[in-house]
């Protein structure tokens, strides 16, 4: 991986530079430019992911001190919980229009803990999206060419497929080079939740709960699962916080959509595992999408 990268850097196949781009304009997700091989990031997609980092941060904080002596964790009980909320609305506002940082907000870079601890995970987040681009630089050069210059023509099954594939290789690669860089424990914890957090911001970034991926992506929700599906680490509690993180982060969504999802009996309603948690979930997503396939059909 790294023999590759490297060879992709010293052939010009990749260009080192990165290109920021700060106009104030609503948010425009990362992408490889094919043409002049180097990765564009908006400001405003980076303010959106800090603090996308910094709310999921503060869920598993305040959850797990109210798990202290509290049976029942809610959000909203914390003193905390009005600035996360203010955060999150103005993280979901810049999809629509760009607003500058609000003052009464954290910012990147202070002391506070919650800063320190969301300034780590929000270079994670943003290494993983930086390599998934890179992945496709190095290997779908041709195709990302090929692609921009027929944004608008239809797209074969054919053509649908390879696409999907292209961004499963490059999600891949993204936890793989960072892995073969660190390989320790508490970095691979810190790696999968920088990216289990830049897909779940994907999540949050749509303005409707449709999590289709379109013609050229697979479904949102199924490369948070191939990401998950990576998760194994000697040290419980890592996995408990990954699973913690994925868990909130998709009844975030829901509730953000207003999605039903939870039994109507809860006092009684008692999950033996997260495995049966995500299937309770993933089976809300599959009936968003159906109905979505049913009036909005892809073909
Ligand atoms: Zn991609």
């Amino acid at each position: 991986m790294l023999a590759k990268l490297q060879y992709a850097l010293n052939s010009g196949t990749l260009n080192p530079g990165i290109r920021i781009v700060t106009a104030s304009e609503k948010i425009r997700t990362p992408y490889a430019d094919p043409f002049t091989r180097e990765i564009v990031l908006q400001q405003n997609f980076l303010c959106y992911l800090w603090a996308i980092c910094y709310c999921m941060n503060a869920f598993n904080r305040m959850a797990f001190e109210q798990a202290l002596d509290h049976k029942l964790i809610s959000l909203n009980r914390s003193p905390e919980a009005p600035v996360i909320n203010r955060m999150f609305d103005w993280a979901i506002g810049l999809g629509t229009a760009h607003e500058n940082w609000p003052e009464e907000l954290p910012k990147p870079g202070g002391s506070a803990q919650w800063v320190k601890e969301t300034d780590s995970v929000f270079l994670f987040a943003v290494r993983y999206i930086m390599y998934h681009e890179v992945a496709h630089l190095i290997f779908h050069r041709g195709s990302l060419e090929l692609l921009s210059r027929h944004r608008s023509g239809q797209l074969s099954a054919e053509d649908r497929r390879r696409f999907v594939n292209m961004e499963n290789q490059a999600d891949d690669y993204a936890i793989d080079i960072t892995l073969e860089v660190f390989p320790d424990e508490q970095y691979r914890y810190m790696n999968m939740l920088g990216g289990i957090i830049a897909l779940l911001s994907m999540f949050f970034l749509r303005a409707d709960d449709d999590l289709r991926g379109g013609k050229k992506h697979p479904d949102t929700d199924e490369r948070l699962k191939r990401l998950l599906r990576r998760v194994k680490f000697d040290q419980p509690e890592h996995s408990l916080f990954i699973h913690y993180t994925v868990t909130t982060g998709l009844q975030v969504f829901f509730e953000r959509h207003q999605i039903p999802y939870l039994p109507e009996d809860q006092a009684s309603w008692q999950m033996e595992d997260f495995d049966k948690l995500y299937q309770l979930f993933y089976d809300k997503v599959n009936e968003r999408k159906a109905l979505y396939h049913q009036f909005y059909p892809l073909n």
